[in-house]
């Protein structure tokens, strides 16, 4: 899932102190997922901003609603219906970075704040722990290292064994911190295919990755049969 945390309320609170109708938009995927910003702190979030309102003497009412997913078409209608109906001025999204931009560019000139701050692709480790396991870097390479991402775990993505600080199963930054190569190599180690990190991993092309620029997926399949559907219901209007 995509990991993030609510922002500050006083961030958030700055954000949208100016706006006499804000509607707060939770998400019922990842968000929900990790407590950062489903139903329930949907319901925070706007009691808590209702509080401040209300203590600084500013006319600002702040309504609330969760869709299932801020980052699909179907569901983003439901708000840009309620953003027109109900004369909304301003969003706060408490999805992820993608609902605030899916927002965003579905808006026209009604500003969307983020309520929260996106960490990374991770899991939940124990209640209120999650940590990070995959970077997105668009080409995997988890069939080469036991199912361990060094990309993502290793502090400097090393592709190629651990770098020499690597002590005791930690990584040189921290203590606190798994060394990703110590992991990947226990691992390999108990799947008995240790002998396979004696392959070198060539220099990767990371233009599959984030600094390549914004990449898209395309799936031609999916697009025909889309076609192929509006034609029907188009033949059957008639
Ligand atoms: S190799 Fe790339 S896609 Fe695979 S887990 Fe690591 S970052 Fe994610
Ligand atoms: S100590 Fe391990 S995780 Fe840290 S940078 Fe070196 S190889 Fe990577």
């Amino acid at each position: 899932m995509i990991v993030a945390e609510r922002k500050p309320l006083e961030e958030i609170r700055g954000f949208i102190e100016g706006f006499e109708r804000v509607l707060v938009v939770g998400c019922g995927g990842c968000a929900t997922v990790c407590l950062a910003g489903g139903e329930a702190e949907v319901k925070i979030v706007g009691s808590a901003l209702r509080i401040a309102a209300r203590k600084e003497g500013r006319r600002q009412e702040v309504l609330e609603d969760c869709v299932t997913r801020q980052c699909e078409p179907e569901f983003v209608e439901q708000i840009l219906a309620r953003v027109k109906e109900e004369g909304v001025t301003a969003l706060l999204s408490l999805a992820c970075g993608v609902g605030v931009n899916f927002l965003a560019e579905r808006l026209g000139d009604i500003p969307v704040f983020p309520g929260l701050n996106t960490k990374f692709f991770g899991a939940t480790e124990e209640l209120g722990v999650w940590v990070e396991m995959c970077a997105g870097c668009g080409n995997c390479m988890l069939h080469l290292t036991g199912g361990i991402c060094p990309v993502a775990r290793c502090s400097k993505s090393l592709l190629n064994g651990p770098c020499g600080g690597s002590t005791d199963g930690k990584c040189e930054i921290s203590p606190d911190v798994d060394c990703g190569w110590a992991l990947i190599v226990e691992r390999m180690k108990r799947l008995g295919t240790l002998d396979e990190l004696a392959e070198i991993t060539p220099a990767r092309d990371w233009s599959s990755s984030p600094h390549g620029g914004p990449r898209r997926v395309v799936r031609e399949d999916l697009r025909e049969l889309a076609a192929e559907a509006e034609e029907k219901s188009v033949a059957a209007s008639r």
